[in-house]
């Protein structure tokens, strides 16, 4: 009790923050485009970390994970608003957490997930312009061990191996 070096946090408060400053720091300014726009142009899946392509939305590997297996299920169409997604765009991202959820189990035998959407900056999205799911597994005491407070520690040799872990998995 009283340890100031683990303070007691809102672990929901803790979870949808610190990516932010991650994606502001890492990402530049924001007239360089939108990297969910961008990113499904460029063909190079494996190393946008792109796991999977639908019709109208896709699927890719948060840069600055939260958690090991941290997905976004993204729309392709560049839009904020969530009142303009299409019934077709709706459904697929669903089918499409759905799918993360499903595989994510299978690989990493998480014992808990966080769903969720950041809408506007104050929401704590990093991307405020261009809307997505973050589905992030969980596993007890994680916590304990993540960045909260620090930096990511995740490098990107360790996310193309996820990459090529998950990507094997829906294949599968
Ligand atoms: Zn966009």
């Amino acid at each position: 009790m009283g340890s100031s070096s683990r303070q007691d946090q809102d672990p929901a408060k803790i979870l949808w923050a610190p990516w932010r400053m991650e994606y502001i720091e890492h990402c530049g300014t924001p007239e360089k485009g939108c990297i969910f726009c961008d990113k499904p142009k460029q063909n190079d899946d494996r190393s946008n970390l792109i796991l999977l392509r639908g019709g109208t939305v896709y699927v890719i590997m948060n840069r600055f994970p939260y958690n090991n297996g941290h997905l976004m299920v993204v729309p392709f169409r560049h839009t904020s608003d969530m009142g303009s997604l299409t019934d077709g765009e709706r459904s697929e991202m669903f089918e499409q957490l759905e799918v993360c959820r499903t595989v994510l189990t299978r690989v990493m035998q998480p014992h808990g997930f966080n769903i969720g959407m950041n809408l506007g900056r104050v929401a704590g999205a990093g991307i405020a312009d261009h809307l997505h799911f973050h589905i992030v597994p969980r596993w007890d005491g994680d916590t304990n061990f993540m960045p909260i407070l620090g930096h990511t520690k995740v490098v990107s040799e360790g996310l193309e191996r996820t990459w090529d872990k998950i990507r094997d998995a829906l294949k599968s």
